[in-house]
């Protein structure tokens, strides 16, 4: 659950209609923000700024927040990168952005988070990649470093595998150990197997050390969908350490969010994940903030969460030849999000919402009566009159030039006597 106090974050639990039960988990805290238990699965993402530039990742964290982030990661790589994030955090506080922060280590993670002890105090949880924190003897030692740092500043980490630098020492003994078998499997199974291992016996070394057990997330991030869903239904059976789900490399563009969104769907149905991340490559100067929209996106469209009102559109086809229903449907999406930041706190469950913008009568009034709100236009052919339903009843008929800026004054007067009613009276939707 997150505080009043966070402005980004929807009160609104998990409801899972058609969904398997959400697998229990332990509950972890990471700053003001709970993950796995009973708390909604959480929207996460990370900066792609250079972290020792304070400003510009100040700014893109609270961008990212802004879009419904409720976690932030930051790569924290370097000497300047770590003295620096005590400033970002300060940034970010000035500005009354509460967001929490993780910090990213790899490779010198253990000498980062001892020699810059103002960091590992500001950030609220470390990403440990185990594969990453050193060889032989050492990978040990510095493992043991950065959970005690997380022990000494009552920090909670996430141990997260990746693929892409699997613990080679372990893959080599499993594989070792797969070719004396009577019957082998084959070379990928052994891999996804390493990488669950690699996870589970990080999180138990962990323990061992002292972390308690209340403060591990894990992760065991691949490219591949059918990989993806394999080793997290494996993660989910052998522990009960909340999961942290996401496609590592998923691409750019459709690519990107259709194998990401084919990889979490298949697991957020089984009831596996705790916290999300979509991991878009972004076009070059693209809106990094795209990853957590989409990310809002998966888990509204199933069901599982509600983040801001959602506009139920129709592809159109040749009986509506004209743009001018895209240009509304587009226009509302985008107004309905940007007035989201104030609706959230005004407007009880105003993130339920649906508006129906339709071409024609084909489907129009149909789909229409099923939305809080619904406008049919007029299709080719069509008398050019546009009637409006409202919780499934016509109310009005518009016509003429103004049709878009009718229809959104519409949709904010049902705001705001809908939604401001209901909080006095019953739960939204009753
Ligand atoms: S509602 Fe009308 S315009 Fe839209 S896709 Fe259906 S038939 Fe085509």
């Amino acid at each position: 659950m997150n505080t009043p106090a966070d402005p980004v974050v929807s009160p609104i639990a998990d409801v899972r209609p058609g969904a398997a039960p959400r697998k229990r988990t332990r509950q972890v805290r990471v700053g003001h923000v709970l993950v796995g238990g009973d708390a909604p699965i959480m929207v996460q993402s990370m900066t792609n700024t250079d972290t020792a530039d304070a400003a510009a990742t100040a700014q893109q964290v609270a961008a990212l927040a802004r879009a419904g982030s409720e976690v932030v990661r930051i790569t924290v790589n370097s000497p300047e990168a770590a003295a620096q994030v005590p400033e970002i955090r300060h940034r970010l506080d000035a500005t009354g952005c509460n967001v929490p922060l993780v910090g990213d280590f790899h490779f010198n993670g253990h000498r980062l988070l001892t020699q810059y002890p103002e960091c590992a105090q500001v950030l609220d949880a470390y990403r440990i990649n185990p594969g990453n924190v050193g060889r032989g003897t050492k990978r040990d030692e510095q493992f043991g470093t950065m959970i005690e740092a997380a022990i000494r500043y009552g920090k909670p980490v996430r141990i997260g595998v990746n693929w892409g630098s699997l613990d080679q020492e372990l893959l080599a003994r499993l594989m070792d150990e797969n070719a004396l078998l009577p019957r082998p499997l084959e070379a990928g199974a052994v891999m996804r197997e390493a990488l669950v291992v690699s996870a589970l016996d990080s999180a138990r070394e962990a323990e061992t050390i002292g972390l308690p057990g209340d403060r591990i997330v894990l992760s065991a991030k691949v490219s591949g969908v059918q990989d993806l869903i394999a080793v997290y239904r494996e993660l989910a059976r052998r522990c009960d350490y909340p999961l942290h789900l996401g496609l590592t490399e998923a691409g750019m563009g459709s690519k990107g969010i259709v194998a990401s969104t084919a990889a979490m769907a298949v697991l957020l149905q089984e009831g596996i994940g705790d916290t999300i991340r979509v991991s878009l490559t972004p076009e070059p100067h693209g809106d990094r903030t795209r990853e957590v929209i989409v990310a809002q996106e998966i888990l509204q469209t199933m069901g599982l969460r509600s983040f801001t009102p959602m506009v139920v559109a129709c592809p159109g086809c040749g009986r509506t030849s004209s743009t001018f229903f895209q240009e509304l449907a587009d226009r509302i999406q985008s107004y309905l999000r940007a007035q989201m930041p104030v609706w959230r706190g005004q407007y009880a469950g105003v993130e339920t919402m649906t508006v129906a913008v339709m071409g024609c009568v084909v489907n129009g009034p149909g789909e229409s009566k099923h939305a809080n709100i619904g406008i049919s236009l007029p299709g080719s052919g069509e008398t050019p009159v546009a009637p409006v339903f409202v919780d499934g009843r016509k109310t009005v008929t518009l016509k003429g030039e103004h049709i878009a800026a009718e229809f959104q004054a519409i949709v904010e007067e049902y705001v705001r006597s809908r939604y401001a009613a209901r909080e006095e009276a019953t739960a939204p939707g009753a």
